[in-house]
């Protein structure tokens, strides 16, 4: 039975990437510091073969025995998570992704780095392509996240290269579904909770710029495709089914059934105007594409939402 280390394994993509393989027999390890993580996302896992380790990865990380493949997914990973806990984002790109390359050095282990669509920070090139270099600002408050993953990228490529670890490097794109956190900041959580408690939503700038919004059992199958493939560099994983902010937010007020009112708040310094990503590699190379209609993937996080609102959770 394979050995798989998660660093974030109580985050929200790294609780689903533990649900995952625990389903599929292998031993799973879920390692976080929980600063943005949570218990409770692996508290329904009670299988023997899974394991939560409380530690920061920033720090010198042990594991006793075999380790087969390593996930890093540890980092904060919502706008206002990074701005924040600027240092700590920083940290778990940069020390962080050292760490668990070091380890993946040791065990001979294959090394999935969670990457992001913001290394190509507010593209000028539309829709964004593996090949794409990107426009990031390096000083601005974003660029702790964006640069700690494009640094990420290249150390990742460094020991791929220098001592020929086994790696892999997802760019991951807007991702959504069930354990959000409702009050992360980001658009899917803050449009939901706001739409089902009545109030405002609030859109940023005049709501013109655009995501692609992916479900989060969509990624899950793509990363494993992308693990267990032989592709070493980046791959875009996300839902290019395009659409404003503005649309969104109608979108969530539709499905929720909500009479909220929609606001308009000032634009983040550096937010993206456009957004998409360009699947052609990952269709070509994985067979993969999304299966999860937008509908459908909202529908399944709306009724979670309503489960947190209503037990007076966050
Ligand atoms: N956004 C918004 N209202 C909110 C939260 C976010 O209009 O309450 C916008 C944000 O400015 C961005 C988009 O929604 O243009 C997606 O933001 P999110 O924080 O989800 O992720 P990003 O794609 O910017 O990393």
């Amino acid at each position: 039975m394979p050995r798989i280390l998660i660093t974030g394994g109580a985050g929200f993509i790294g609780s689903h990437l533990c649900d995952y393989y625990v389903a599929r027999g292998f031993e799973v390890i879920a390692m976080d510091n929980l600063l943005t993580g949570n218990v409770g996302n692996i508290a329904h896992i009670s299988s023997e073969n899974f394991r939560f380790v409380k530690h920061d990865v920033t720090n010198y990380i042990y594991v006793d025995g075999p380790v087969e493949y390593i996930l890093h997914f540890a980092s904060p990973a919502s706008p206002i998570d990074y701005l924040e806990l600027p240092i700590q984002t920083l940290k778990v790109g940069a020390l962080g992704t050292h760490k668990a390359l070091g380890l993946a050095k040791e065990k001979k282990a294959r090394f999935l780095l969670a990457s992001t669509s913001e290394v190509y920070g507010d593209p000028l090139v539309h829709p964004q392509r593996e090949d794409y270099w990107g426009n990031v600002n390096p000083i601005g408050p974003r660029g702790v996240y964006d640069e700690a993953k494009r640094f990420a990228e290249a150390l990742t490529m460094a020991y791929h290269r220098f001592h020929g670890v086994d790696t892999r490097i997802v760019r991951i794109f807007n991702t959504y579904g069930p354990r959000m956190r409702l009050i992360d900041g980001r658009v899917v959580p803050s449009f939901i909770g706001q739409a089902l408690k009545g109030e405002p939503l609030t859109v940023f700038g005049d709501g013109k710029q655009t995501r692609s919004f992916c479900y989060v059992s969509d990624l899950v199958d793509g990363i494993n495709r992308l693990l267990m493939s032989d592709e070493v560099d980046p791959t875009n994983i996300g839902n290019p089914a395009e659409m404003t902010i503005l649309e969104f937010a109608r979108r969530i007020r539709e499905l929720t059934g909500s009479h909220s009112e929609i606001v308009f708040r000032d634009l983040p310094e550096d937010d993206p105007k456009v957004r998409q990503p360009d699947i052609g590699k990952a269709r070509r190379l994985l067979g993969w594409e999304p299966k999860v209609e937008l509908e459908e993937g909202l529908r399944r996080t709306i009724e979670h939402f309503r489960g947190v609102i209503s037990r007076g959770a966050r």
